[in-house]
C-alpha cells in the first residue's frame, strides 16, 4: 500500500511520518530527500534543483517531474511508500499520479492558529539538533544539556507566510484527490496521539468515516 500524507508546516507530519514508518514498516520517501539525493550524485538536474533550493524557488516541473519519475520506478518504490511531498503543483501531481499508483491520500487538517502555536514552541539544539517543543523539555536539550533555540524562520511574519503559500498550492491537490476518492482528511488540531490513532485507523482500514 503506497500512502501520500499532506499537511501544512507544524500540522505533525514530520512526527506522524516517523511514527508510521516504523509502525508498519514503510518506506518513507520526501521529496526533499529525493532532491537531495540527485543533488548528491552530481547531475545535470541535481545542479537545476541545487539551483532553485537556493534561491527559494519553486524546481521546474520538467526537472521534477523527471527526477520523481526516475525515482518512483524503482521497484523498492513499488509498494509499501510513505509518500511526504507529490509535486508542489496540481498539474505535478496529477501528472504523477497517472504514472505512480497511490492507495489512500491523508490529509492533516490544522487551523492556522493551532499550527503558529506550535511553531512558536518548537525548539532546536544548536550542538546535536534535536527538535522539541517547549511544553515537553523546558529549554535543555534532552540529549546533550545543551540551552535550546528558536529556529531562525519560527517566527510569526516568516510563518505566516508560509502557511499562506503552502495553502494555496496544496488545496487545488487536496480537491483533486478527494474527487479521486482516495482522500481522508481528519481533523489535526488534536494532541499528536490522538492524531496519530486516527491515522492508523485510516492506514489499517477501521474506518470510513471522512471528516468533513
Ligand atoms: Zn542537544
Amino acid at each position: 500500500m503506497n500512502i501520500l500524507l499532506i499537511g501544512a508546516p507544524g500540522s505533525g507530519k514530520g512526527t506522524l511520518s516517523q511514527k508510521l514508518t516504523k509502525k508498519y514498516k514503510l518506506k518513507h520517501l520526501s521529496t526533499g530527500d529525493i532532491f537531495r539525493a540527485e543533488i548528491a550524485e552530481g547531475t545535470e538536474r541535481g545542479q537545476i534543483l541545487k539551483q532553485a533550493m537556493e534561491q527559494g524557488l519553486l524546481a521546474p516541473s520538467d526537472i521534477l517531474l523527471e527526477v520523481m519519475k526516475d525515482r518512483l520506478s524503482k521497484s523498492e518504490c513499488a509498494d509499501n511508500v510513505l509518500l511526504d511531498g507529490f509535486g508542489k503543483t496540481l498539474e505535478e501531481a496529477k501528472e504523477l499520479h497517472s504514472f505512480y499508483k497511490i492507495d489512500k491520500v491523508i490529509f492533516l487538517d490544522v487551523d492556522y492558529g493551532t499550527v503558529l502555536k506550535r511553531i512558536l514552541k518548537r525548539r532546536i539544539c544548536p550542538d546535536c539538533g534535536f527538535v522539541t517543543t517547549v511544553d515537553q523539555s523546558g529549554e535543555v536539550c534532552e540529549k546533550c544539556g545543551s540551552k535550546l533555540i528558536s529556529r531562525i524562520d519560527d517566527n510569526e511574519q516568516t510563518f505566516s507566510k508560509r502557511y499562506q503559500v503552502f495553502m494555496e498550492q496544496t488545496m487545488p491537490i487536496v480537491k483533486y484527490f478527494d474527487e479521486a476518492k482516495i482522500l481522508t482528511k481528519i481533523n489535526a488540531n488534536d494532541s499528536i496521539d490522538k492524531i496519530y490513532a486516527k491515522v492508523c485507523n485510516i492506514v489499517e482500514g477501521n474506518t470510513k468515516e471522512i471528516e468533513k
